[in-house]
């Protein structure tokens, strides 16, 4: 073939490309798989995973069903039973339309639809990375069974983009939970590695289904109907004050939506109550008129476009601002008071204290002085920069960069088996976090200990502790302890030590900016040296600038 030639791809490489629009990883197979049940008008769905998704996605339900004679066109690109024109468009209640959703899974997955209908026989058809293996006739079901296997596992380019099996899972446990709270007209069962996760019965209502599942229970309905919307929403009062916007929930007309409008609303109805670094709890389920919003203008459905933005703006602004009330703004002018203590110390009768760690022990300043005895530390430079003298250079060094280095190679050469890297604390710290987080902090026990901190479950939703590393001084450990747990979040397993490395090193170095006695700079001088590599730091920012004396005196003309 001659290379300039211009080709029409086949159907099978253009599905294929196309399907990346929609589907990049197993949480948005179980979305479209999950919202073809709602749509089938199904009050019972079940639904599996396998190591995130990436062995088995498996979604039942107990809705109408698809006829035996249009099983095989359920994968036909652009094949729907819910539009039939253009104009049908603007009416959609359902939250597929486009028919790609099956046609892009069964083109990078093993997979299978098994439909059953009342009167008619059951049929299950299997496709095999889009090649269409069989459709016979099956034991009898009434509804629809998807099942998705080995997804991308043919499309190595896709499948490198998977994270591992416990971030796919958090993904969709995310996922789920959304469409949990609000369809409380449905029954969900949800399993992960064949343990029963979440079982909500139809009728158990949405505020109850947010109260669990986002484990807050200072939550309340509000309500708000013109003759335009009709919106629901649960809000939280303002002592709920989370570090990221996770529980902001949005369904525009039952899909979950990012919408950056609502979201605003939400975040300026609650500037007046809540640290502007803060968030709230806010699940808004808005309906509307298909004439008012554009829900097409993504091929994942999940963005919208306001034909009057200002309008909704304003109606979840205010229905938030006038539903905070002022018996909570007065608990929250005495939470502002203490503020600046650790709010769980303060719960449990705590005080702050930690052990009084001392800044490079004489150990290591002996031995790190007598192998780097031609280096003469000179003094700093704006409280930043480090300067010294070897022979015939001289060196600037960026304080917080070396620090960082320096953390980062103790961190990674230390291990479990080397008592010296913890410190015990002689009272622990409590803190309280998500249920979610807590798991992932008891399973990933070993690899902070191996880092040196040292930690038990306290309770249902905190955690002790008892142990931090030794090489982190004069700094508030707590504190970085506890911003870096919330950091620690689209992690994936395997890296996981290496991102706790990253992130303490940095958090925990000397700053720019900081005045250093000359002792400290001695000794974070000789740690640089000590180093691997002193040049850059693990991010290959530079740590050393260097002058030699040529260069010196070829400014004064001397050479
Ligand atoms: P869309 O949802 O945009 O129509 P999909 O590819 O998701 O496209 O599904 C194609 C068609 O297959 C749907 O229009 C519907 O007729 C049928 N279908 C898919 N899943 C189910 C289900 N769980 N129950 C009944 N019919 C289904
Ligand atoms: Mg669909």
């Amino acid at each position: 073939m001659n290379n300039e030639e211009i080709i029409v791809l086949s159907e099978d490489i253009t599905t294929k490309i196309a399907a990346g629009e929609i589907i990049e990883r197993p949480a948005n197979v179980v979305k479209e798989l999950v919202e073809n049940a709602l749509d089938a008008d199904s009050d019972e769905i079940k639904i599996e995973i396998v190591r995130g998704g990436k062995g088995l996605i498996r979604v039942s339900d107990n809705g109408k069903g698809i006829y035996p004679n249009e099983l095989e066109k359920t994968i036909l690109r652009f094949a729907t039973s819910k539009i039939k024109e253009l104009e049908d468009l603007t009416k959609v209640q359902t939250y597929g339309f486009r028919g790609e959703a099956l046609a892009a899974i069964s083109s990078v997955s093993k997979f299978s639809i098994k439909s059953g209908k009342t009167g008619f026989d059951t049929y299950e058809l299997s496709v095999n990375f889009g090649k269409v293996n069989s459709c016979n006739m099956t034991s009898p079901y009434i509804g629809t069974v998807v099942s998705v296997e080995n997804i991308f596992m043919e499309i190595p380019a896709r499948y490198k983009f998977l994270k591992s099996n416990a971030s796919e899972t958090r993904e969709i446990t995310k996922l789920i939970k959304k469409f949990i709270i609000i369809n409380d007209n449905v029954t969900f069962a949800y399993y992960v590695d064949g343990k029963k996760i979440y079982h909500y019965i139809k009728g158990y209502n949405a505020l109850k289904r947010a109260n669990e599942l986002l484990d807050e229970n200072r939550l309340k309905p509000v309500e708000y109907r013109d003759n335009k919307y009709n919106i629901k929403g649960i809000i939280s009062d303002p002592l709920v004050q989370k570090h990221k916007a996770e529980d902001i929930i949005i369904y525009v007309n039952g899909r979950i939506v990012k919408d950056n409008v609502i979201l605003k609303a939400i975040k300026q109805g609650y500037s007046f109550v809540l640290p502007h670094n803060k968030c709230p709890v806010a699940i808004f389920d808005i309906k509307v008129s298909g004439n008012d919003i554009d829900v097409n203008i993504h091929p994942a459905k999940n963005m919208i476009k306001w034909l009057n933005p200002n309008e909704i703006f304003h109606i979840i602004y205010n229905i938030i601002k006038s539903n905070i009330s002022k018996e909570s703004l007065s608990l929250v002018g005495e939470y502002r008071w203490v503020e600046n203590e650790n709010p769980i110390n303060k719960k449990y009768g705590y005080k702050e204290i930690y052990n009084d760690l001392l800044l490079f022990d004489e150990e290591v300043q002996n031995s790190t002085l007598v192998k780097n005895n031609e280096l003469k530390v000179l003094g700093q430079l704006f409280n930043t920069v480090i300067v010294v003298e070897k022979k015939d250079k001289v060196y600037f060094i960026d304080q917080h960069i070396a620090h960082e280095r320096v953390l980062f190679e103790k961190f990674l050469h230390n291990n479990i088996l080397n008592d010296n890297i913890s410190v015990n604390l002689s009272e622990p710290i409590l803190y309280e976090f998500a249920i979610d987080k807590i798991e992932f902090l008891e399973n990933s026990i070993e690899d902070f200990l191996s880092l040196g901190f040292g930690f038990e479950r306290f309770g249902r939703n905190a955690i002790k502790l008892t142990k931090v590393p030794s090489y982190i001084i004069k700094k508030d450990i707590g504190d970085i302890f506890e911003s870096m747990v919330n950091e620690l979040d689209e992690i994936t397993d395997d890296s996981l030590k290496s991102k706790i490395i990253a992130s303490l090193s940095c958090k925990a170095a000397i700053k720019a900016n900081e005045k250093l006695s000359y002792y400290e700079m001695e000794t974070l001088v000789n740690d640089l040296f000590d180093s691997e590599n002193p040049y850059t730091c693990p991010h290959g920012r530079k740590i050393i600038f260097e002058l030699t004396m040529e260069d010196l005196y070829r400014k004064f003309n001397r050479l």
